[in-house]
């Protein structure tokens, strides 16, 4: 559905030198040879066009840039690294949009080690906050496959989830205070580091997860955890993902929140990783048809999570919960389990041409999803090679069922089909159609299709109160 707001009018020349004066000449690109890797997406190729992308060094410079967009009525997309998979940082290729990286905005402004707390501008990259983290005996607990490359804005603005949801929430659950530059180019500086302060709406959350539609964050407060200093990774067998739920169970009576990390891998996955990237060895001597990759972090000494970890898995093997396992016996083999879960991604891109869903159903109802989204995915398409992997503990399946292997033509067409086959099941689980990618442009149709009248009513209201001009990421997320 077109953006009723959205103008395709091309970026007028005068505008143009107006934000170049503001940002000078280190703080814009133009020309494709320049602009075309912010227009494109890293998946689906989403490939749009701007005759400008904008790199402020400072939120005055974002406010300046804002304010003269909005006064011309042209329309904004902010970028961070350019990582999202759901076509939400990317332009339309008509050259009617600016887009505004935060890359330059890159300083650590403070850390609190009392508050437990960092304030870091949006373009921090992610890895490099788990990194200053770490130097100081803390935790940054965010952590997902594109952490070298995405922002701490494009992290909040997608609400990322990643590994360790299950133990300390999304991205949405690690931030204090932001500052936000607001439709009409005005700051907003929600700075606080308050773990309590009960004013009113809390206004942040509109635009954690807002996908840039909102407003542009420019800086956040971030919270920090306690260093783990005990850790137990390992790779683990498992007849089907019935059994990774029941084993799941099973680790959280036996160590608490002490289960930090629980990811549910099928065979095929773990094949189209090790056929399409190279450095990676399959951790089993003989394939099984399903994998969990378990982390147990705590704060006792190095080796106190040993015993009590390796009891609870020859509790689950006697159980019949737990075929075959690995346990990591050091910090490299350990890191060797999450690269592999990591490139699983990249592993699938280069191996198959698959339909990419993001989906959440209830941890108890995954068996059942699965089960059933194979069955009636292979009634239409016979031979269809199913394929999943995800984060089990929140309920995060990437469902990525791929084309039969005699498939004539590209599989990735059938997607309407085979999307509302996998969606009104998701709906009729009690699931969402997006658990940790938002919704961006891919999605965009999806979630008016699912979502009440009421919620997308009063998505609307939001959306036409903070950007009446509708400039903020038009065609992306909600339409006005
Ligand atoms: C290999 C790989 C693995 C991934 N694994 C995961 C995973 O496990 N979990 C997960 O949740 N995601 C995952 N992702 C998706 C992606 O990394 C995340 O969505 C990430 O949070 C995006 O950050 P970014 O800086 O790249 O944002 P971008 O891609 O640049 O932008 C994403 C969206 O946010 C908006 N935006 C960016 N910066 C700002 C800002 N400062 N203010 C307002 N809006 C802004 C953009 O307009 C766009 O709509 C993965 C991606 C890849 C490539």
């Amino acid at each position: 559905m077109p953006d009723a707001k959205r103008k395709s009018d091309p970026v007028a020349p005068g505008l143009l030198d107006q934000l170049k004066s503001v940002v000078g000449p280190s703080g814009y690109l133009e020309g494709t040879a320049d602009t075309d890797p912010y227009c494109v997406s890293w998946r689906d190729g989403w490939q749009g066009a701007t005759p400008i992308v904008l790199r402020p060094k400072t939120t005055e410079e974002v406010s300046q840039i804002v304010k003269l967009c909005a006064e011309a009525g042209v329309a904004i997309v902010p970028q961070g690294g350019n990582t999202g998979l759901t076509g939400g940082g990317q332009p339309h290729d008509d050259m009617s949009e600016v887009v505004l990286t935060t890359a330059r905005m890159n300083e650590v402004k403070e850390i609190d080690l009392e508050n437990d707390t960092v304030t870091v501008e949006a373009g921090v990259i992610l890895q490099k906050i788990q990194e200053l983290a770490r130097d100081n005996d803390r935790l940054f607990p965010l952590s997902l496959g594109a952490e070298g490359t995405c922002q701490i804005g494009g992290n909040l603005a997608t609400n990322a989830g990643g590994t360790q949801v299950l133990r300390y929430g999304n991205a949405r659950a690690l931030v204090l205070g932001l500052e936000v530059v607001l439709p009409n180019g005005e700051v907003w500086n929600g700075l606080r580091g308050l773990r309590k302060d009960n004013t009113g709406y809390d206004m942040k959350h509109l635009f954690i997860g807002g996908e840039g539609t909102l407003g542009i964050i420019t800086g956040a407060v971030l919270r920090l955890f306690p260093k783990p200093t005990a850790t137990e990774t390992a790779w683990l067998a498992v007849p089907s993902p019935q059994h990774a739920v029941k084993l799941l169970g099973h680790m959280k009576s036996r160590l608490g929140d002490q289960v930090s990390g629980f990811e549910l891998m099928q065979r095929s996955i773990i094949d189209f990783l090790l056929s399409g990237v190279p450095g990676h060895e399959d951790p089993l001597e003989s394939p099984h048809p399903w994998y969990v990759l378990a982390e147990m972090t705590g704060q006792g000494a190095p080796d106190s999570l040993s015993e009590p970890f390796t009891e609870a898995l020859g509790e689950a093997m006697e159980l019949g919960l737990v075929e075959d396992a690995v346990i990591a016996t050091s910090g490299v083999q350990s890191a060797g389990f999450w690269k592999m879960r990591e490139d699983l991604a990249e592993g699938q891109k280069q191996a198959a041409v698959s339909i990419k869903h993001d989906v959440s159903v209830p941890v108890s109802r995954i068996a059942e999803f699965l089960e059933r989204a194979d069955a009636a995915i292979t009634e239409v398409y016979p031979g269809m090679r199913p394929c999943a992997f995800g984060h089990v503990g929140d309920g995060n399946l990437h469902y990525n069922p791929a084309g039969p292997e005699a498939w004539d033509g590209n599989f990735y067409d059938e997607r309407e089909t085979v999307n509302r086959i996998v969606h009104d099941l998701v709906i009729e689980l009690g699931g969402s159609i997006s658990a940790e990618h938002g919704i961006g442009r891919l999605r965009l149709e999806e979630n008016l299709h699912y979502k009440s009248p009421v919620e997308i009513e009063m998505m609307r209201t939001l959306k036409r109160a903070l950007d009446p001009k509708g400039i903020m990421n038009p065609g992306k997320l909600i339409t006005f």
